[in-house]
């Protein structure tokens, strides 16, 4: 998971909300949540939809906000999530910057095999502590060999928050597959991100290894390393797949070449 930073909400998006707000006719006053969440999502259908899922696929360098799978401007590669469940909240329901853009889940691949959906199509209306429009919260997300993402605990949040947002990777997002009573892994889910996860921790270290044995794995060949990184997560550039991961390998060793 990585930060996103929204940007301002589009002219056509703001235009539409104020016509259905300011038309009597379209109900809006009327809702109240949750008995007519069915009436607002219908408003919410009526949104520029292909419009919005242009601008969060920019705005998230066409990466999905949970798990870092590549989405497309199409309906049927980014779903529109509202962070704060429509059935919630009637105003955040039609509120730009309350969306992101996530993945199918694996809808698309799931074929009776041992494998849990992700992301939106497992949350549903769930509530989330986690956010990836919160810089030090994704400043805490971590990966480990073997696939997993986890939050650390030497993060500085509060102890109590780090165990709200495992929560969510684990139980709500379902980022980890299929844990059992002991946490360990036993199934992927659909999408396979856990094998994602670690085919490029697998990746990082062959790299290092490689760059170890021509003597140029140094701090300044590293942070430039980094830096090329972090440049496709600059305006509206499209990122690599995945890239958290390896961010977080890369900035690890650099802090280990730093000791
Ligand atoms: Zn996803």
């Amino acid at each position: 998971m990585i930060y996103i930073q929204k940007h301002r909400t589009p002219d056509i998006v703001q235009r539409k909300v104020s016509e259905i707000i300011n038309t009597p006719d379209s109900g809006y006053e009327f809702i109240r949540l949750p008995e007519n969440t069915k009436q607002l999502r219908e408003l919410f259908e009526n949104m520029p939809k292909d419009e919005i899922r242009k601008e969060l696929c920019k705005e998230q360098h066409g990466l999905c906000a949970y798990c870092m799978r590549r989405i497309e401007p199409k309906r049927n590669s980014t779903q529109i999530e509202h962070y704060i469940a429509l059935s919630v909240d009637k105003q955040k329901a039609l509120d730009y910057q309350n969306y992101l853009g996530v993945c199918d889940g694996g809808k698309g691949n799931k074929k009776g095999r041992a494998s849990v959906l992700c992301c939106e199509a497992v949350r549903e209306e769930k509530g989330l502590t986690i956010n990836p429009r919160d810089k030090r919260q994704m400043e805490a997300i971590g990966y480990k060999r073997n696939g997993e993402i986890f939050v650390r605990r030497d993060s500085g949040l509060d102890p109590e928050l780090v165990d709200n947002m495992q929560k969510d990777l684990d139980e709500v997002l379902v980022l980890n597959g299929k844990k059992d009573i002991s946490g360990k892994i036993v199934f992927d889910t659909a999408t396979q991100l856990v094998a994602h996860r670690r085919s490029i921790y697998d990746s990082i270290c062959t790299q290092f290894e490689r760059w170890d044995k021509k003597k140029c794995l140094t701090k300044e060949f590293l942070k430039e390393k980094i830096e090329d990184l972090e440049k496709q997560l600059q305006g509206d550039r499209i990122a690599e797949p995945y890239i958290g991961v390896k961010l977080y390998f890369y900035k690890r060793k650099y802090k280990k070449l730093d000791r």
